[in-house]
């Protein structure tokens, strides 16, 4: 991973009670919850990320996952047309290490665990299969998912990259 710069004195703001959670690199983009932006944040994302050399399986899977999230946020956090919104994307990674948080500000989840169970949705008549954090738990290491409802959703999900080779 030499070729990209180190700027270990960088830590997230949501890291400050930790201080040892410094990162090596890390991007912050906001984008409009729009349809069109599902493909732009899996390209954001895995553009970031390729400097850690995922393997094929790895960078799919991490874009997956995004799709999946930013696909929610858009679907589920902004309803209705004319309520606009926003979604933030923070990565992060410290050495292999890949943190993705997504954020939106919007309607937000009355009970997550129950929205988390394989095949809940509140959307069957779009033809949503209710499988969207099931593939974000399957294909990263970790998924947290946090809402209060009307404040919208923040999701954390981590990924070890490059798991089963040395890393150079
Ligand atoms: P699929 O992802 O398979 O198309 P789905 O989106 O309904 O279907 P999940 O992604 O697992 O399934 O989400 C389950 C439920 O959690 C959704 O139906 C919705 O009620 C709620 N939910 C998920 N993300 C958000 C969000 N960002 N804002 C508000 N509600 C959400
Ligand atoms: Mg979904």
């Amino acid at each position: 991973m030499g070729q990209i710069a180190y700027w270990k004195t960088t830590k997230l703001p949501e890291a400050e009670a930790q201080p040892e959670h410094w990162v090596d690199n890390e991007m912050q983009v906001r984008l409009p919850a729009i349809a069109e932006n599902e493909q732009l944040a899996r390209m954001l994302v895995s553009a970031f990320i390729t400097p850690l050399n995922p393997t094929l399986l790895e960078l799919a899977d991490v874009k997956t996952a995004v799709s999946e999230a930013v696909t929610n946020a858009v679907i589920h956090g902004y309803p209705e047309p004319e309520q606009k919104g926003y979604i933030d994307i923070l990565c992060s990674c410290h050495e292999r290490r890949v943190r993705i948080e997504i954020r939106d500000q919007g309607i937000g989840i009355e009970d997550i665990e129950q929205a988390m169970v394989p095949m809940y949705t509140t959307k069957p008549e779009m033809e949503r299969s209710g499988m969207g954090f099931a593939f974000m738990q399957e294909l990263m290491d970790e998924l947290q998912v946090e809402s209060k409802p009307g404040e919208g959703v923040t999701i954390v999900m981590t990924k070890e990259i490059g798991k089963e080779e040395a890393y150079e």
